[in-house]
């Protein structure tokens, strides 16, 4: 009997989306456990262009796609995160530099996601950029995040409206914004991108990690790495792939972001890829990631 190509289940095509829809089952059977406490987690790596807001913005979207409440804390002037999610970040919208240089409290800034009644995001704006000169010489500059988001999660938490997850969108530096989100968290997530250069730099963040968790942090840990933009015809990002999971293999993550033309669409719309194409492979891949952080739960 012969079939026409289109309908050989042998062929590339039929392949990938059996796969596809194979993902999309796995991911709609069991429901993601809720944290017993409110994780906050810093996505950081001083190199550009990694894949730290994609990472943020698309972990939170699919956590609270599973109804967990999460905010995402812009803390990059350039204000990605804020566009990626879809609210307001003009020069005078009330941002977190009202709350970090500023005295203005979290709540006030706070806005809800247009696409996920559990997504809220403090948005950053331009004014961001002068915050690392100006902090320098306000008192406790390195805890200024921490205070103010230790206030706002205890207030939800008094009203009965606790987040489950806080992701925090650092900048491409290790100034003292960076500094900031690493001493508010609990656990460091570093996306790292499938390229040559990948692992320079490394070294340098890992002991910046430890300095903090020495002077001013001790519950940091860096829980989660994270592979992004994955290209699996190259060698070359094969090798990364296995060089991280060599040195990390408690903290690299299995899921593996592809590098996808949807993923990097979405934010064009103010919007995750979660809800831009849900079911693209992009998309699954982020949900992938996110039951798996959620499922490991917090290190001990
Ligand atoms: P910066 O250091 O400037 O803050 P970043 O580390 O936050 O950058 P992103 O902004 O998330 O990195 O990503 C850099 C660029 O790569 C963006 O244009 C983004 O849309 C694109 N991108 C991120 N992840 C993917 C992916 N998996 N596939 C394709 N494009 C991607
Ligand atoms: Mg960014």
């Amino acid at each position: 009997m012969s079939s026409s190509p289109e309908y050989d289940a042998t062929t590339p095509l039929a392949r990938e989306l059996a796969d596809l829809t194979r993902r999309r089952l796995a991911l709609s059977t069991d429901p993601l456990p809720a944290p017993d406490h409110t994780r906050v987690i810093t996505v950081s790596n001083q190199k550009g262009g990694v894949g730290k807001t994609t990472t943020t913005v698309n972990l939170a979207a699919a956590l609270a796609r599973s109804s967990a409440k999460v905010l995402v804390i812009d803390l990059d002037p350039q204000g990605n995160a804020s566009t990626a999610i879809g609210v307001e970040h003009r020069a005078e919208t009330a941002s977190v530099y009202d709350v970090i240089v500023g005295d203005g409290a979290m709540a006030d800034v706070v806005q809800q996601s247009p696409e996920f009644p559990t997504l809220f995001c403090v948005p950053a704006t331009i004014h961001l950029a002068g915050a690392e000169i100006e902090l320098v010489s306000l008192v406790a500059r390195e805890q200024r995040l921490r205070t103010a988001l230790d206030a706002y999660l205890s207030e939800t938490e008094a009203a009965g409206e606790r987040f489950d997850y806080v992701f925090i969108d650092c900048p491409p530096s290790l100034g003292l914004l960076t500094i900031n989100a690493f001493v508010a968290a609990q656990e460091v997530l570093i996306p790292i991108q499938c390229e040559y250069y990948a692992l320079e730099g490394l070294s340098q963040l890992l002991r910046n990690i430890q300095l903090i968790e020495k002077h001013l942090n001790p519950k940091l840990a860096v829980s989660s790495i994270l592979l992004t933009m994955y290209d699996g015809r190259t060698n070359l990002a094969q090798q990364v792939v296995a060089d991280v999971r060599e040195h990390f293999p408690k903290e690299a993550l299995k899921t593996l972001i592809p590098r996808s033309v949807r993923i990097s669409e979405a934010p064009g719309y103010g919007q995750t890829v979660i809800s831009y194409d849900t079911n693209s492979p992009g998309s699954l891949s982020y949900l992938e990631a996110a039951a798996e952080l959620a499922r490991r739960g917090a290190p001990q």
